[in-house]
């Protein structure tokens, strides 16, 4: 079965403290404040197995931290050589993602140089992103991730936005979303904040945020944190960006959210394991070679094992992991089972799974409130869209329908507080008419 590694060769070493980050506090099960390094046998062990465990012409390797450039280029051009002489023929690709406040111009040439594409952390502008995004010494990190993307333009590097959707910037998704725009090259990719408070299991694992639910303990007392973006908000902010973006940018900005559900409305499947069905092909490596189910569940007891004691290929395929990402299916509550968004949702992640269905049951996400009303929201344009797409037309030919309906509606002037005629549910002056 074909699985993926998040690869965080600096373990959970950051030179950033984000409020919201579930990461930095992984130092503490690998002993607490350290420098984490891969060392150079792990590393040439890994780019093998992994090359090697791929049954595909192009092999993409994924770096994460912590903060991969704490490890200095010369790590990565060791990874570069270890690549070429393990490729064997295969095509290697590279994503590598940064918070970008140490990006120099070497590092740039490198990227540029050797294809990487590169994800670069940034939450929208000064206000919004220095809410959470600052250094240990609390100071900000605006300016320094701003003199990076400015790097990585000049130097031409292909680069993603990724945006942590916390309570705070939910509440300015137009702004957010015009400056991303205005950054980068188009590429957007969002997350939602979503952590509780801790439970008895993290504290003894000396961890400020709860685990995740798991089938014996499917909810604790829900308590999200206060940063943590709430279902409200987070329907507000897709329903807002994808209302500007379906009649404004369809084909010229790419937001991984919308693609992922115009995959699904197709029937094409979901590019993002959250919204599939099953999931448990995306572990995690860390800086000794311990590998985990997933970047979300790193654990002791989602440890698979260690590749220097166990091949790769036979950690992702062992039957803990197998029923880890068919429990994503299995543990569905009925409430899931039945719902008209079910295709495209999927339930969402495992670990937002601690809320409870309107009649009690366990295992609901927490989410779940917003992607009903996201899903239902953006159906009419979306199937509009799967069937341009399945008859061969551009899904951007959308924005010239839209914008002749908008002329017929404009001259048959629906009532601003009448039901919107595209069919959402809402009134017509909080959507096409807003
Ligand atoms: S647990 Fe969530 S993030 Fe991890 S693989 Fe499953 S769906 Fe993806
Ligand atoms: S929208 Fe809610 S009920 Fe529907 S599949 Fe998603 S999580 Fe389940």
């Amino acid at each position: 079965m074909p699985f993926q590694l998040m690869a965080k060769p600096s373990g959970a070493s950051c030179n950033l403290r984000c409020t919201y980050c579930f990461y930095t506090e992984k130092e503490n099960l690998y002993g607490g404040s350290a420098r984490y390094r891969m060392s150079p046998e792990i590393l040439e062990r890994y780019v093998r197995a992994y090359i090697r465990s791929q049954d595909t012409q192009v092999v993409q390797f994924d770096w994460q931290g912590g903060e991969p450039t704490l490890l200095g280029i010369d790590f990565f051009n060791a990874v570069v050589a270890l690549q070429a002489k393990y490729a064997d023929g295969r095509e290697i690709t590279n994503t590598f993602q940064t918070n970008g406040t140490l990006l120099t111009d070497d590092w740039c040439r490198f990227f540029r140089q050797n294809g990487f594409l590169v994800g670069l952390s940034i939450d929208g502008p000064r206000a919004c992103h220095d809410r959470y995004r600052m250094r240990a010494s609390r100071r900000p990190s605006f300016d320094a991730v701003m003199a990076g993307a400015a790097r990585l333009r000049k130097h031409k590097v292909t680069f993603n936005t990724l945006t942590v959707v916390n309570d705070d910037n939910a509440r300015r998704p137009l702004e957010v979303y015009r400056f991303l725009k205005k950054i980068g090259d188009g590429h957007m990719q969002f997350i939602p904040a979503v952590e509780r408070l801790p439970d008895r299991a993290a504290r003894e694992l000396g961890l400020n945020l709860a685990s995740p639910p798991s089938p014996e303990n499917k909810t604790d007392t829900v308590r999200v944190t206060p940063w943590s973006v709430s279902p409200e908000q987070l329907a507000d902010f897709y329903i807002r960006i994808f209302d500007t973006w379906v009649r404004r940018d369809v084909g010229r900005v790419f937001v991984q959210f919308f693609d992922v559900a115009l995959g699904n409305w197709m029937g094409a499947g979901s590019g993002l394991c959250v919204f599939a069905p099953t999931c448990g092909r995306a572990g995690a490596l860390e800086h000794n070679g311990d590998v985990y189910a997933c970047d979300h569940y790193v654990y002791p007891r989602y440890k698979r094992g260690n590749i220097m004691h166990t091949p790769l290929a036979e950690l992702m395929a062992s039957d803990p992991q197998r029923r880890f990402g068919e429990a994503k299916k299995d543990l569905l509550p009925q409430y899931c089972r039945g719902c008209e968004v079910l295709p495209v949702c999927n339930g969402d992640c495992p670990k937002h799974r601690f809320a409870q269905t309107p009649d009690g049951e366990a295992g609901l996400s927490y989410l779940c409130r917003a992607y009903k009303a996201v899903f239902n929201h953006m159906a009419p344009c979306m199937t509009m869209m799967a069937e341009l797409v399945q008859t061969g037309r551009p899904a951007s030919d959308i924005m010239g329908a839209l914008s002749s309906q908008g002329a017929i509606r404009r001259s048959s002037a629906p009532g601003r507080n009448t039901a919107c005629p595209c069919g959402s549910g809402k009134k017509f002056k909080r959507c096409c008419g807003a």
